[in-house]
């Protein structure tokens, strides 16, 4: 047997109760998992303090000395263990809460050790909780380099004694006893054509650095690895998928296409419009089933792609149906799509919650008889009394609202022996280096231009103490003819307190802008679907210069005239949806403008929030901030991206890194697909092994 399947309870110095707590705390089962706990952090040891040079400022030092004494100190909130520790310039205490019986009889007197960890000032005494401590002799002696790595942990294992010390002496003794068996798993010409260093090396490195250099070297190189393989599992499994799922050919471009792409196209189509239709029709024209995401900035013109690849279903002899998160999005689309095909035949119907029974019946029928030829609707479309005759593509609209699952029983309403065509349309942009690693099974296309003649939105952060001024700002673009969306939060954990501040902020605006003047549109959550209808279509008929609304508007509404955007206490929205928001306006001609209402006292996080915002209009940007703020997390040290589960790299940090491995993944499959040369059988075999053990199939959803 491999050395390296051994249970870690086996290793020197482990035992069956901290085997325990390594496999429960930190996922360590085996010799193998042990070596792949990478450090956080390192912390330079080169230097050594003096008592009388420490100061308060909670840093981390090591200090060379003895103890002299050691007492229990007993308190009402427990005992403590005290122990005085001097060196020639000084003396200050040493302090443990837990772990007494076993310090007291490890201790010893009078001996030269070095001790690590945090001090702190109580009154003219230093003192430091739950150092590390090693005799000096033996800290002389141990594997140990200038740089000292600084391991995840939890705060069990803290309890318990399993310090980072300790970790660090148990990774020295698995070295001891299985370095010899650390194999290069990347094959030789890439490892030249990088210049990486060996993957012992890199073990050794990460572990014990000797320097910065090679410390360096052997992060670079780990992470290349870990990246490396995972691009090889995704790229692969897009292979499979692409060569196993056969889907409807659409074979020809027809005359609904033609007529309306030649004499119905309300403008011209962006450059990057007309790339993802071709990108989009080379996977329909193809007899695999098209399974793409497409991303595009809000207001960047995603509806009209949606359209055309209707019509190439309609020319193919095939049904196809939109899907969308919200009713109100839903008959947006309804009557968005309707106006554009008014002068082609095609029939398009919607179905929704609140379609009423016989509509309904007709839409089954015509469904089932083939006379209808879109449908567009809310996810009342996966009902199962709907039935398509041969539904060719569906395509589903703001995706981050719907789930897997739901995808799928979409993907089960084909009619025939093949399913449809996917197409996932989402305006939150996802980093394209995170894209790649969450979907890299789905292929993407991108909308990265926005029509051309757009003015980018001004956004400013204004305090509530400004609000005046915001109001009397309002009263001069209302007096220019132009609109205005003012948004409170709901949340779901508050909702009746969200309420009551839309509700007050209703009364008080209204008093502010009072009839006849001004009239207000107002529309929240627990309004009948058909009162939100009413409300949204008289302020987009402009018979309101106001729309009040909570999150409701966040996704797909187009009221071009609206231009600006007013967001009540914005400190408590995420970034993207912020950004969202925002995309509301910006829609027409006009100058627009964001406005971030918050009170004064601002987290870290929601100043960087507001100054994104106020920073840039684009999606890709801030939804890369937004991923630095919430992850991938470092809670204690274990690496959870939420997603992706990386043992070294930073889906953010090391989006470089992450790009040269898909690269070199591509290539190599792209030369040898099932990895079968002889340079490749190292490879192949820890691909295999790997794939066993990960699934990262996941989808943001
Ligand atoms: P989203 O991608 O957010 O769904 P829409 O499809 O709703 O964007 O388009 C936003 C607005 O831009 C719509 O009013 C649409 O008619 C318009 N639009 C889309 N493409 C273009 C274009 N190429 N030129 C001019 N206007 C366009
Ligand atoms: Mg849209």
């Amino acid at each position: 047997m491999n050395l390296l399947e051994t249970p870690i309870e086996y290793l020197k110095g482990v035992g069956p109760n901290r085997g325990d707590l390594l496999r429960k705390e930190l996922g360590i089962h085996k010799y193998g998992d042990l070596v792949n706990l990478f450090p956080n952090r390192y912390i330079d040891r080169t230097r050594y303090f003096k008592i009388n040079q420490l100061q308060n400022n909670n840093s981390e030092v090591q200090i060379i000395g003895k103890v002299i004494h050691i007492k229990t100190v007993e308190q009402k909130r427990g005992k403590r263990l005290v122990a005085t520790f001097i060196d020639d310039t000084g003396e200050m205490d040493l302090v443990w809460f837990q772990g007494h019986k076993w310090i007291r009889e490890g201790l010893k007197i009078n001996e030269v050790y070095v001790i690590f960890g945090k001090v702190t000032q109580f009154g003219s005494t230093f003192n430091m909780a739950h150092p590390e401590m090693e005799l000096l002799a033996e800290h002389k002696a141990s594997l140990r380099s200038a740089m000292q790595p600084v391991y995840p942990s939890t705060e069990k294992l803290a309890n318990k004694g399993i310090s980072n010390r300790v970790i660090n002496k148990l990774m020295q003794q698995l070295f001891i006893e299985t370095h010899v068996l650390f194999t290069e798993t990347l094959p030789t010409y890439l490892i030249d054509e990088l210049k990486l260093i060996s993957k012992k090396e890199a073990l050794f490195n990460i572990h014990f650095p000797k320097n910065q250099e090679l410390l360096s070297k052997a992060q670079f190189r780990l992470k290349f690895e870990e990246l490396f393989f995972i691009q090889l599992q995704l790229i692969t499994k897009n292979l499979i998928r692409k060569h196993k799922i056969k889907g409807h050919p659409f074979e020809i471009i027809g005359d609904n296409f033609t007529n309306f792409y030649n004499n119905h196209l309300p403008f011209e189509l962006t450059n990057a419009q007309k790339r993802v239709v071709k990108e989009i029709r080379n996977d329909l024209g193809s007899n695999a089933q098209m399974n793409r995401l497409l991303q595009g900035d809000v207001g960047s013109g995603k509806t009209i792609v949606a359209l055309l690849c209707m019509l190439m279903a309609k020319d193919n002899g095939f049904q196809s149906c939109l899907m969308a998160p919200t009713e109100i999005l839903a008959t947006q689309h309804f009557n968005g799509l309707t106006e554009l095909a008014k002068d082609l035949d095609i029939n398009i119907q919607i179905l929704t919650g609140s379609s009423k029974t016989k509509e309904r019946k007709g839409i089954h029928e015509a469904l089932e008889n083939g006379s209808l030829d879109i449908l567009i609707g809310t996810h009342a479309l996966l009902e199962d009394k709907v039935v398509f005759q041969n539904l060719g593509l569906a395509i589903i609209d703001e995706q981050h609202r719907f789930g897997v699952e739901q995808r799928s029983k979409l993907w089960k309403k084909g009619g025939g022996d093949l399913p449809p065509h996917m197409l996932v349309m989402t305006a939150t942009p996802i980093p394209r280096t995170l894209a790649m690693s969450l979907y890299g099974d789905l292929d993407i296309s991108v909308i990265d231009e926005l029509p051309a003649g757009r003015k980018p939105i001004q956004t400013v952060h204004r305090y509530d103490s400004n609000r005046l001024k915001v109001w009397k700002f309002l009263k001069d673009e209302i007096a220019k003819g132009r609109q205005v969306y003012i948004v409170y939060p709901l949340i779901q954990e508050s909702e009746k307190m969200d309420y009551k501040d839309l509700m007050d902020g209703y009364e008080s605006i209204s008093r502010d802008f009072p009839l006849p003047d001004y009239s207000i549109s107002i529309v929240h959550g627990q309004m009948k679907p058909a009162d939100k209808e009413e409300e949204m279509r008289r302020f987009a008929t402009g018979k309101t210069n106001i729309m009040i609304a909570t999150t409701v508007i966040e996704v797909g509404v187009n009221v071009p005239n609206a231009s600006v955007m007013v967001i009540e206490s914005a400190e408590r929205f995420g970034l993207s949806q912020l950004h969202q928001l925002r995309g509301r306006v910006g829609r027409g001609a006009e100058q627009s403008y964001c406005i971030l209402m918050t009170g004064f006292k601002l987290s870290e996080d929601s100043k960087t929030r507001m100054e994104t915002m106020v920073r840039t209009n684009d999606g890709f940007e801030i939804s890369e901030v937004d991923l630095k703020l919430r992850g991938p997390g470092d809670i204690m040290g274990k690496q959870q991206s939420g997603v992706l589960n990386l043992q070294i790299a930073d889906i953010v940090k090391d989006k470089d890194i992450l790009q040269l491995a898909r690269h070199h993944a591509v290539k190599l499959l792209k030369a040898d697909a099932s990895m079968e040369k002889p340079e490749h059988a190292t490879l192949r075999k820890v691909f295999i092994e790997i794939s066993k053990k990960k699934t990262i199939w996941n989808y943001i959803s």
